[in-house]
């Protein structure tokens, strides 16, 4: 099959895979580069994801890239505005130009012999393959075949509508319509005040409560700085702003749990009034941050439930019925639409088969480098944002790392850059310690971190923007190889 080459390989177009192009061409130009998108859009969740309300959970201060300001009114975006913002910088910057849509990357080999990945996708039925000396994963940490449905006990015997939010019809018309929404997570926390508009009545059906915190959709005062500075210096004052209220937030949840606890629910009570529940639906039985927290803008849930346009109940599902769903509980909620908020199937590696000069990769048994890089794997990264924080600014400091990495290889004339374990004492963790089901569903398939730099992931913005901005590249880690001329790593150890 004749193979094409390119310098970097890229897979996805997504924010982060935009994001990666962005910073190649900037940081090492001349440097050629494909982007392969298995769909037939730019954009990834933000234009996968179509149902009602669809809208960040963080601010787009720091969803945004560092290099192009966000300048819209609302801080909490809804999706459409996201995924203008991804597609327009594609366009702006011409990033657009080396995208390749409907190519589902399968599987990549490398070769230290040829110091290159041989890369195996599907396009339009048909075998692709491309070389690359660079493998940049951007395809996100989910799978877009469909999202995670528990088997519900008598499914099949309900008479109504039953919906995913990564499938959303289109033509849904819930007017008016009795909807049970299940799960408590950022999607069903988005949905229920949004369907509460039109809906007859919206129940959010949970098993146990989650974190909700209000923030008003609009920042007065990053709007009011916007007006004031150039947009280029605004943008960069909100964001580390916004970075340090976060980490300080998150510090704050982890050392004084209680502390943080009383203040979200405190805040949920004087929302909801002194009658409701609060205890009952909105105090769940671990600690904030153990679980993401879920971003409401401008209370618009609260407001839902206080105008008796929504509910919550928190129970356990017995079993669907011909016309709604039964509870432990003995009570009945009946439903037109049962919408199944129940969260994302995680995928590894963006599903990518990985060889490495004929030694098959198991992911689950891979240590992360600085939550980016795989032991033993050459010159792959992957970008994987915050799980406390937005997931671009992760992926910005990945970008800049990559590049940083490889103008290091072209001025040493390194054909191979590997991270190398030689500490026996170094532990295993799982990659996320998030106690969510989707998370420990997914945690055994998942590369581990270790227990100490440089393959901690420390979900935390400062410490990475150091590590990965400004600490020295040969670290005594990461094994800069295979020089041109010099033969193969491998072989040079044979014969020594
Ligand atoms: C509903 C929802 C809301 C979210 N809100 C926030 C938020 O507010 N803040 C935040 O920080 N994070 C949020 N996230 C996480 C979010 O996914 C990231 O912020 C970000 O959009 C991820 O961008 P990405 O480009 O890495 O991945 P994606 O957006 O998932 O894009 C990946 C792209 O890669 C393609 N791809 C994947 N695998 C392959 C393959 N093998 N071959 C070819 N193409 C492939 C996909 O088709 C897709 O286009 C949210 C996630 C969801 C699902």
């Amino acid at each position: 099959m004749a193979s094409e080459h390119f310098d970097v390989l890229i897979v996805g177009a997504g924010l982060s895979g935009i994001g990666a192009g962005y910073h190649l061409q900037t940081l090492t130009p001349g440097r050629s580069y494909v982007i392969l998108e298995g769909r037939e859009a730019i954009g990834g969740t933000w234009d996968l994801f179509r149902y009602p309300g669809i809208r960040s959970d963080s601010d787009m201060y720091t969803l945004g890239y560092s290099f192009k300001p966000w300048t819209e009114a609302k801080a909490i975006a809804d999706g459409p505005s996201i995924l203008k913002y991804v597609r327009d910088t594609a366009g702006d910057y011409g990033i657009d130009r080396h995208i390749r849509y409907g190519h589902q990357v399968q599987a990549a080999s490398w070769s230290s012999e040829d110091a290159c990945w041989t890369v195996d996708a599907v396009s339009g039925g048909k075998p692709v393959q491309i070389t690359a000396n660079f493998l940049f994963l951007c395809g996100g940490y989910y799978s877009y075949e469909g999202g995670y449905t528990p088997e519900f006990p008598g499914a099949e015997r309900f008479k109504g509508v039953t919906v995913h939010p990564q499938k959303w019809p289109q033509d849904l018309d819930y007017a008016g319509k009795a909807v049970v929404v299940i799960g408590s997570g950022a999607t069903a926390v988005t949905l229920v005040p949004e369907m509460a508009k039109t809906a007859g009545h919206v129940t959010m059906l949970q098993r146990s409560p989650t974190y909700v915190v209000s923030r008003p959709a609009e920042d007065a005062a990053a709007n009011k700085l916007r007006r004031l500075l150039p947009a280029m210096l605004a943008y960069n004052i909100i964001r580390w702003r916004n970075v340090l209220i976060g980490m300080w937030f998150f510090r704050r949840a982890r050392n004084r749990p209680a502390q943080v606890k009383q203040t979200i629910i405190a805040m949920v009570r004087k929302a909801l009034g002194p009658d409701y529940d609060v205890g009952k639906h909105f105090t769940p039985t671990y600690n904030p941050w153990d679980q993401r927290l879920c971003l409401v803008p401008d209370s618009d849930l609260f407001e839902a439930i206080k105008a008796d346009k929504a509910s919550v109940v928190t129970d356990h599902i017995e079993t669907f019925t011909e016309t709604g769903i039964r509870l432990k509980s003995g009570a009945e909620l009946p439903a037109d639409i049962i919408v199944s908020a129940t969260g994302l199937t995680l995928q590894v590696l963006n599903g990518l088969q990985l060889t490495v000069d004929g030694r098959a990769i198991d992911p689950g048994r891979t240590l992360s480098y600085k939550g980016m890089m795989y032991e033993g794997v050459p010159n792959m990264a992957s970008a994987f944002g915050y799980t406390n924080a937005s997931w671009t600014l992760k992926c910005d400091l990945t970008c800049e790392y990559v590049c940083r990495v490889l103008n290091h290889m072209q001025a040493t004339g390194a054909r191979q850059v590997t991270p190398h374990n030689d500490d026996p004492t170094l532990g295993h963790e799982p990659w996320l310690d998030f106690s969510s089901g989707y998370v420990q569903r997914a945690m055994e398939k998942f590369p581990k971190q270790g227990s100490r730099a440089p393959w901690k992931l420390h979900q935390n913005y400062a410490r990475d923007l150091m590590s990965l901005r400004y600490a020295k590249l040969e670290d005594g880690v990461l094994e800069f190889s295979n020089r041109k001329g010099a033969g193969v790593k491998a072989r040079e150890k044979v014969a020594a």
